[in-house]
């Protein structure tokens, strides 16, 4: 199903420090780091700090964490670059784009120059 567990998983390894990334959110469980190729400017990932394969696969309070830090994070986001208004994406599984496996929600800020998509 595409899933490779955490071992050689990029996120992982990312939330463990091991990889550097631009990260502008972090707590016990969550971070938020840049993507590296932004389909937006200031397109972020959101993923919990253990390795979950999937939306599906999340446990209630882990999920319920994520969720409530979600609309802060998109808001300074959105602030940092300015933008009004802002998509929210996430994968699940290898027939959707999901090509990281391991959970992330994508904020894609929406600037007003942009033509509207997604
Ligand atoms: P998916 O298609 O799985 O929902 O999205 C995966 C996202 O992860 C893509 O937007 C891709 O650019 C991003 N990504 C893949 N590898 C890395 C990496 O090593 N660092 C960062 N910051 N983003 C990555
Ligand atoms: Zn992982």
């Amino acid at each position: 199903n595409g899933d490779a567990g955490s071992y050689d998983c990029i996120f992982c390894k990312i939330a463990k420090k091991e990889v550097p990334a631009n990260i502008i959110y972090e707590d016990e469980n969550v971070m938020a780091f840049l993507d590296i190729a932004p389909l937006t400017k200031g397109h972020t990932l959101i993923i919990p700090k253990y390795h979950y394969y999937n939306l599906a696969s999340m446990p209630p309070l882990v999920i319920s964490h994520l969720g409530s830090v979600l609309p802060r994070i998109a808001r300074a986001v959105c602030e940092a670059v300015d933008a009004p208004d802002f998509n929210m994406m996430q994968n699940n599984g290898i027939r959707t784009s999901q090509v990281v496996f391991h959970l992330h929600f994508h904020i894609m800020p929406h600037h007003p120059t942009d033509a509207k998509k997604f």
